[in-house]
């Protein structure tokens, strides 16, 4: 056991949605051949004026509202002035003593236990451009698509002391955001990005130990590796009587180990001051109010509606709500078919097995839910029997497709066949003197011996209600 605990507190800057940048009219799209979505302002040319983007005032306050932070009703922008190869102006607008939301909270589940994690603030800035290195040609390139593209910075209070917390929190901040629309959450984009600030203290302590910070963690992985690694460095350094430097590490995922990147700057390094081209916004009432009305339904609620209405499980609930596209999914499913339980279960059952099998992606599907509501609907009314189903299921996500063309083209249906159902039971019972016997003793197991023999030979040509009655029928003769 360790003698000292883990204190943390996390920076999450995340990509707005928005189609143009947030002081002119550039694509904010990701991606892009280099510096082809530039103009004189988002390249920082001298002379030229900011206009700030609206749509990301009003993302920016769906976040403080999903965050339930306060929203301040005057907020300005401010310079942050540094030079760095990849922010051509030398200084980012930003905002510092007005940001737009102030003191919110997110609740988390971490193991089955509740903690509110508290939000210091949200402000809206705009992102920084790229560096290419090139290290063969030994050169740097810069490319300024990025520059320019609205960014929110969302400090939490240190409310975390472990990686299990932070994680379970980055999870919800993405869910959130995706669920309010306001950010595609693409880690692997950078569309959401987090920094970690870190110290350690003796157990049972009050005060907290200098903190470092660490930077560039582009998966949760990498964070929660990091944030392992980080502490055990800080722990050696204490227990040989070091100290801890207050810096910005950078996370060697090859090495497994945090290197210092620079000495951490403190506020007044940046020499903010207001920025004199974007004017202080007051927002009325009506307008904050609209924008709150125009916020989707969030997750907490809709696991709430699916268990009340539907009478969905919580756990099953939560699985599906837990990815928004799943959610989509299935919401598109019950609006072909009203039967939400079934849907979520073969969901849940068979189309999240076969992605976790890899053989299928949520990101490329060739059915949508209409389709998928079908083939559980033709399995719940017994047109369909379950392995058939099945195979139907595997062929849409391999050519897409509709269940009922599949089905017609494989002959796939359950056809009622009485007489072919008769001759099938009729062989296995005689075949079977001792089950049979069995069962007349009293033994109902055996029941399930004949279900499955019957099903075997039919292959789905009589629906298992039908199979059933029949047995059920000749062994009581
Ligand atoms: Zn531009």
């Amino acid at each position: 056991m360790s003698a000292y605990f883990p204190t943390m507190g996390l920076e999450i800057h995340a990509e707005l949605l928005t189609r143009s940048k947030v002081f002119c009219t550039c694509s904010a799209e990701f991606g892009g051949t280099p510096n082809s979505r530039c103009c004189p302002v988002c390249s920082g040319l001298p002379g030229t004026l900011p206009v700030l983007n609206q749509k990301a005032v009003e993302y920016i306050i769906k976040a403080g509202y999903v965050m339930n932070c306060d929203i301040s009703r005057f907020t300005k922008w401010d310079r942050k002035n540094y030079f760095y190869p990849d922010l051509p102006k030398a200084y980012q607008i930003s905002q510092m003593p007005r940001p737009v939301c102030l003191s919110g909270t997110v609740n988390i589940n971490v193991n089955g236990e509740d903690k509110v994690i508290r939000i210091n603030r949200i402000h809206l800035e705009e992102d920084a451009g790229k560096l290419v290195h090139d290290d063969v040609n030994r050169i740097s390139l810069a490319d300024y698509n990025r520059c320019g593209v609205p960014l929110i910075e969302i400090v939490t209070e240190p409310d975390f002391h472990s990686a299990d917390e932070v994680i379970a929190f980055i999870e919800k901040i993405k869910l959130l955001l995706q669920y309010a629309g306001i950010c595609d959450c693409k880690m692997e984009q950078g569309s959401i990005r987090c920094d970690v600030n870190i110290s350690i203290a003796p157990k049972g302590s009050d005060e907290l130990g200098t903190r470092t910070e660490l930077k560039n963690l582009n998966s949760l992985k990498a964070i929660a590796r990091a944030i392992e690694v980080e502490i055990e460095r800080q722990e050696e350094l204490l227990e040989s009587g070091e100290r801890v430097i207050q810096q910005t590490r950078r996370f060697n995922e090859q090495l497994g180990e945090t290197t210092a990147m620079r000495s951490k700057e403190d506020a007044h390094d940046y020499r903010y001051f207001p920025d004199p081209d974007i004017p202080p916004i007051i927002f009325t009432e009506e307008e904050l109010d609209e924008i709150k009305r125009s916020i989707p339904e969030l997750p907490e609620q809709r696991v709430a509606r699916y268990v009340d209405e539907y009478g969905i499980k919580k756990a099953d609930a939560d699985i599906i709500v837990g990815d928004k596209r799943v959610c989509d999914f299935f919401d598109a499913a019950i609006a072909q078919y009203d039967n939400p339980k079934a849907i979520a279960n073969y969901i849940i059952g068979e189309l999240m097995r076969r992605i976790n099998l890899g053989e299928a992606d949520m990101d490329a599907l060739k059915f949508g839910g209409a389709e998928f509501a079908q083939l559980v609907e033709f399995m719940q009314t017994d047109k369909i029997s379950q392995a058939n189903a099945k195979t139907v299921l595997r062929e849409m996500i391999d050519k897409g497709g509709s269940p009922k063309d599949i089905a017609d083209r494989d002959d796939l249906w359950i056809k009622e066949d009485n007489d072919l159902l008769a001759k099938v039971v009729d062989e296995i019972i005689a075949n079977n003197p001792k089950p049979v016997e069995q069962y007349k003793s009293g033994d109902q197991k055996v029941f399930g011996f004949f279900m499955g023999q019957a099903n075997k030979a039919l292959k789905g040509a009589a629906s298992p209600k039908a199979i059933q009655e029949y047995i059920r029928k000749k062994l009581s003769e």
